[in-house]
């Protein structure tokens, strides 16, 4: 029989709209010759809706949103456990799920711990790989430890800053000074992200992203270009060819990454062959430091008055429309995206393989 894949998407963080375009447009690229999707819709609220088992794409983004529709949480939890449970029943279960969740329990690995007591192959990063990568300090220092070189910066939780928000603001100033970017330090789309140009300004960006997560980096300001590459595999991954990204505001923000359509992608990005393949190579290191599977995107900040590189962070469930950097990236490399949703599914069967 056609392999049943079940499509996770939705979500409760800030990025569900983000998570239905990719749903739509990764079930308009589905061979359904060889695949039978199942959709997942996780609302705002948290709750899951199951949808009937799709033969073909669906006409409208509307359809996704499953809410009145088919199964409930409990359907769905039934529906993935159901191998688990009665290893005969394995048939008519789920082969492989395909979460595109963003942000908080999206790609931060606690979706991915579900999969995994559900003893269920899924696509992608796994939990640890998730969780380093969804939280700016330990990403960081998963860095560190790889030699990465990456810019100065300085993170605390908000019982430091309730504690003593003045000896906080002191060591950030000392380590950094101004300008410096504050940001929660789990969260992704930039949201909650801001920029500092002096204390007051620093107090506040604080408050700001400290109303997203109770933990905050802060980092210094670096003039740069936004160059990134993706990569795909499991133990032997491999490097796209970079591309950059010009934002269309000041800096790369929610606005200018989903809403105003005004930023440029350049792929490959103009930038000179060793570097370039210096990138590349950092790239797969940064993959291998947070113990990456599947996919990610891994973004760099090229400094403009020294061309010097450091690695800015990795994206486990990186956008995924056909029109975002990552399969863009992989086509200008040579693999369509058909290509890369057929090898996903296969890095998330072998990875399972491998464990069994
Ligand atoms: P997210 O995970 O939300 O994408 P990022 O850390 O990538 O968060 O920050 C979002 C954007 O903010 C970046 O793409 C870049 O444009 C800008 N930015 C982030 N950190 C810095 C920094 N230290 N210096 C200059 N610009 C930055
Ligand atoms: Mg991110
Ligand atoms: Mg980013």
């Amino acid at each position: 029989r056609k392999l049943r894949v079940g499509i996770v998407y939705g979500g409760k963080s800030g990025e569900h709209e983000v998570s239905l375009s990719t749903a739509q447009a990764v079930m308009n690229a589905f061979d359904y010759d060889k695949y039978e999707l199942i959709p997942f819709y996780i609302m705002k609220s948290g709750q899951w809706r199951v949808g009937s088992t799709l033969e073909g794409p669906l006409s409208s983004q509307e359809d996704l949103q499953l809410e009145s529709a088919a199964g409930g949480t409990v359907k769905a939890m039934e529906m993935l456990f159901t191998g688990l449970e009665s290893p005969s029943a394995h048939q008519q279960g789920i082969d492989v799920m395909f979460p595109l969740v963003h942000g908080t329990n999206g790609e931060d690995g606690t979706i991915q711990g579900l999969f995994e007591m559900a003893n269920v192959p899924y696509v992608g990063a796994g939990v640890l790989a998730s969780a380093v990568g969804m939280d700016k300090a330990f990403m960081k220092q998963a860095f560190h430890i790889a030699g990465l070189p990456q810019c100065k910066y300085v993170d605390f939780i908000a019982a430091e800053w309730n504690r003593n928000q003045d000896e906080v603001l002191d060591r950030t100033e000392q380590v950094l000074g101004y300008p410096c970017f504050v940001k929660p330090a789990n969260l992704g789309s930039s949201v909650g992200i801001s920029k500092a140009r002096n204390r007051a300004e620093l107090v506040d960006a604080v408050a700001y992203a400290l109303k997203y997560d109770r933990k905050v980096v802060v980092e210094e300001f670096v003039d740069a270009r936004e160059v990134e590459v993706s990569v795909l595999g499991n133990d032997e991954p491999m490097a796209s060819v970079p591309g950059e990204i010009m934002s269309s505001n000041e800096f790369y923000d929610y606005k200018a990454k989903y809403v105003d359509g005004k930023s440029k992608m350049a792929i490959p990005a103009p930038i000179d062959v060793e570097l370039a393949a210096r990138i590349r190579e950092m790239a797969v290191t940064a993959y291998r430091a947070i113990d990456g599977s599947g996919l990610s995107r891994v973004d760099f900040f090229v400094r403009r008055s020294d061309m010097q590189v450091f690695i800015n962070e990795v994206n486990t469930m990186p956008g995924f429309t056909p029109f975002s950097m990552y399969p863009l990236m992989w086509k200008e490399t040579g693999v369509s995206y058909q290509e890369l949703l057929d090898r996903l599914i296969e890095l998330a069967l072998e990875r399972f393989e491998a464990k069994q």
